[in-house]
């Protein structure tokens, strides 16, 4: 089988595709002034059927549905159907801020997701107010609660490190997860072309949770190959683990093995690279497939060894809602 490979000899085994750039959250690094789009024009059942089922036999292997917020997609469910169905699709998963996790997490194990990732910045509602400009924090909570009664693989949580508004309360979060099997992973916020100013105000390096963590004696745990970007530490006395993600740190693209596609059909190579042209002409008939697998495999050579953004290059991407973070 032709597999997907850049120049570098990296192997992309992981989708991850944004079902709809619209979001019901305000997150102040994100979406500050909420949803400012057009709400139309979102990939349909039959165009993400076709993407997903050319990047399987390509190798890809696991999906991941994202967004802007990808709950607030009505046919949601028949999404994650639709994936699960295509061959050679052996994972899902899903990033969510949970605001309707508590009321269909039932609905969506069944519907075949096998893992959820859950944005929480803040572990008390006013903290979580000020960072999302939303009020259900207690939704959110209970959304937490139900994915892990109903058996997913993995829950994660992932928090965004912000200073001066989440980072004196990082031993409220290992507390978190005294109890609760989950891994929490710390993102370092990420500059991207809307939030310049908040990014200078509020990014703070991973170090700052490594020091507490040490301190707290949490040790880390040996990194898998098949592992993500984050580094993760573990407790005897707690059930769940405490991870960071620093894509500032050296060598961070180096296990780089996911490729995006936004909402409306668009390859992304890297989170922060310019586009890297539109697939959904290639998504309008069952027999476009070939086409498609050479498209996406050509376009692959030109992706970059790393991001840039320590040379302050964070591509066209004006937040991670556009791209799906
Ligand atoms: N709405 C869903 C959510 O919030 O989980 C999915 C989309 S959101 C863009 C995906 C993840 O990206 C979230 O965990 C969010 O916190 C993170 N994110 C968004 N903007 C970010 C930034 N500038 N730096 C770091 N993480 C960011
Ligand atoms: Fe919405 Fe997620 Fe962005 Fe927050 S981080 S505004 S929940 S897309």
């Amino acid at each position: 089988m032709t597999q997907l490979k850049d120049g570098f000899g990296r192997r992309f085994s992981y989708l991850r595709l944004s079902v709809t750039d619209v979001c019901n959250f305000r997150c102040e690094y994100c979406l500050p002034n909420g949803y400012q789009g057009k709400p139309t024009g979102f990939l349909d059942h039959d165009e993400i059927r076709r993407l997903v089922t050319a990047f399987a036999e390509l190798g890809t292997w696991k999906i991941r549905l994202t967004g802007g917020e990808p709950t607030v997609r009505k046919d949601f469910l028949d999404i994650v159907r639709t994936v699960r169905a295509a061959p050679g699709v052996q994972r899902i998963a899903m990033t969510t801020n949970a605001f309707r996790l508590a009321q269909d997490a039932a609905k969506l194990k069944d519907a075949g997701m096998d893992a959820v990732n859950i944005s929480l910045d803040g572990l008390d509602a006013e903290h979580f107010k000020r960072i999302t400009g939303d009020k259900r924090f207690d939704k959110v909570m209970a959304g937490i609660d139900a994915a892990l009664a109903h058996g997913f693989d993995a829950v994660k949580i992932n928090t965004v490190l912000l200073k001066g508004l989440n980072d004196e309360q990082l031993p409220a979060f290992f507390e978190f997860v005294r109890k609760r099997p989950v891994s929490v992973r710390f993102i370092e916020l990420m500059r991207t072309g809307d939030n310049g100013e908040y990014f200078e105000k509020r990014h703070v390096g991973g170090q700052l949770v490594r020091d507490q963590l040490d301190a707290a004696g949490w040790t880390p745990m040996e990194r898998g190959e098949a592992d993500g970007p984050a580094i993760e530490y573990r407790h005897p006395e707690h059930a769940g683990r405490i991870g960071i993600i620093a894509p500032y740190a050296p060598g961070f693209c180096d296990t780089c093995n996911r490729l995006r596609v936004t909402a409306r059909g668009g390859l992304r190579l890297c989170l922060f690279g310019n586009g890297t042209g539109n697939l959904r002409p290639l998504l309008q008939s069952d027999e476009q497939k070939e086409e498609l697998k050479a498209t996406v495999l050509t376009a692959l050579f030109g992706k970059r060894v790393s991001h840039f953004l320590h040379d302050g290059d964070y591509g066209d991407t004006p937040h991670l809602a556009m791209t799906g973070g």
